[in-house]
């Protein structure tokens, strides 16, 4: 036997013990430092086992090894996590479909390029109620051929609320067909919040409103700085209006990105946030740090699949600048399973110097986040996130169908469209997102089945290539750590 790839082991010193955590069986143990120690033993290749081992050493073995802390060789390992990877790529429980219901939006935030900047609106595609119309066909249809156990909407944009029509026609749709199919069905919006009422959310609540996510960049001046209306206004105050007069009708969650200059005004965002009547109520607070990366100037009309074209997709602007905030969010209080653990999908690794130093910061304000009580997203089960799974799909304004919200508009990548229309391009796509496995760049990596390589959308958006990993591991070592002392903790 010998210990698992998976493993991961942080030290408690102050204890003389070890918390374990197999990142592909989830099994998590503290262990005392003896158990430890036969670990290191096994790793050192020294046999343990009958006659000469205890029974206590025996016991202990037996326990690593129903748990997946030890395999019989490498190979074993490799099998293991085979079997899991096309189990997520194959999973039919959930289906889960992101709409994109408008790429409109009332802000004009720093970092998007969208929004309400020059006549970006005026071109920007919307859906309409037609289309909306054969998208809810298109996912009848999926839920026939695939039968799922529940199905995940989450309405996303732009801003969604800018186009409450699609959104209403689809929640209702679907909620008929799901419930004449014996299906859960869980809604989620991802708003800024502006248009955020007692109305909206009353509408949705009887077709499976799971959540609303809102986001708010740093403290009152810095979010006004950063995600202000198109005249320079302020949106602060009005979303915390709006969040106080919905905060007892539905489940809440509140997301933030960060860039180097707005990070140091989050433990004012969450002191804020602390003091506020509706603060027990928060479901989850989860801040993700933004890239910015070299400007991108696309000279001409791109061809499909070219580096330029890749210039052009939602994770960069035309005048270069990147960056579109995804940030799904998981049904009930499953783990967002690798739904964008980058505010943008764009995750730097090699790409980009300040991917430390905003590692080190999301590191800092998780801590802040958990030491004021709030609930967020413990930073190792990252993934593999749907652009792994065969039944996560995104849906631009159009009809056409992503793997993701990464890669909305890229029409090259487009892996299908809601009418069922047969084209190489969208079959080629299709074909080369179920081949996607940038994990195999990762070597023994313990956080493969946590990961699986990072994002694919920042992999190709920064590095021209799917298949080479965005890292974060050093960001990710440090959740395990918090991780550890928050299990003991628990159990102390
Ligand atoms: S590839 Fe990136 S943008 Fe797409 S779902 Fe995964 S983390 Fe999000
Ligand atoms: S991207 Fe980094 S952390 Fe993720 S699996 Fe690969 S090496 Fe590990």
């Amino acid at each position: 036997m010998r210990p698992s790839q998976f493993n991961l082991r942080v030290p408690l010193a102050e204890r003389d013990e070890e918390f374990l955590l197999n990142t592909l069986t989830d099994a998590q143990l503290v262990v005392s430092a003896d158990v430890a120690a036969l670990l290191d033993r096994l790793a050192a290749g020294e046999f343990i086992g009958a006659p000469s081992a205890t029974s206590d050493e025996i016991e202990a073995l037996d326990l690593l090894a129903e748990n997946g802390f030890l395999v019989a060789n490498h190979e074993e390992d490799q099998q293991a996590l085979d079997r899991f990877l096309s189990g997520v790529k194959s999973d039919t429980t959930e289906l889960n479909v992101t709409l994109l219901t408008t790429l409109q939006c009332n802000f004009a935030c720093d970092y998007c390029f969208q929004g309400d900047h020059g006549d970006y609106n005026k071109f920007a595609e919307k859906m309409t109620l037609a289309t909306a119309e054969r998208a809810a066909e298109w996912m009848t249809r999926e839920l026939d051929r695939i039968h799922p156990e529940r199905l995940v909407l989450t309405f996303f944009g732009g801003e969604p609320l800018l186009n409450l029509p699609v959104m209403y026609l689809i929640a209702e749709r679907m909620w008929e067909a799901t419930q004449a199919r014996g299906v859960e069905m869980y809604v989620n919006i991802i708003t800024n919040g502006l248009l955020l009422t007692e109305e909206v959310v009353d509408r949705m609540r009887p077709f499976g409103l799971n959540g609303v996510k809102i986001t708010l960049d740093g403290d009152r001046d810095t979010h006004n700085r950063m995600r202000p209306l198109r005249g320079g206004q302020g949106t602060f105050d009005r979303i915390l209006e709006n969040i106080r007069a919905v905060a007892d009708r539905c489940p809440i969650s509140i997301g933030g990105n960060f860039d180097e200059r707005s990070v140091d005004s989050y433990p004012a965002l969450l002191a804020f946030l602390k003091e506020q009547a509706f603060a027990d109520k928060l479901v989850k607070v989860n801040f993700k740090p933004i890239f910015r990366t070299d400007e991108v100037k696309p000279s001409s009309v791109p061809a499909p699949g070219s580096d330029s074209e890749r210039g052009r997709s939602l994770l960069s602007a035309p005048d270069g600048r990147r960056l579109i905030p995804l940030t799904p969010v998981g049904s009930g209080a499953q783990s967002l399973k690798g739904s964008c653990f980058t505010a943008a999908g764009e995750g730097g690794g090699t790409a980009c110097d300040a991917c430390g130093v905003l590692d080190d910061k999301m590191t800092f304000l998780r801590h802040e986040t958990k030491r004021l009580g709030f609930p967020t997203h413990d930073g190792v089960h990252n993934g593999p996130c749907h652009v792994h799974m065969s039944h996560a799909h995104t849906i631009g304004p159009d009809g056409s169908l992503y793997p993701c919200p990464g890669f909305t508009g890229q029409l090259a990548l487009s892996t299908g469209h809601i009418d069922d229309r047969l084209e190489a391009r969208r079959e080629n796509a299709r074909e080369r997102f179920l081949r996607l496995s940038p994990w195999k760049e990762c070597g023994d990596c313990a956080f493969i089945p946590v990961c699986a390589g990072g994002c694919v959308a920042a992999s190709y958006s920064q590095l021209g290539d799917m298949n080479t990993p965005t890292c974060h591991k050093q960001s990710m070592q440090s959740a395990v750590i918090s991780l550890a002392h928050d299990a003991v903790s628990a159990v102390a």
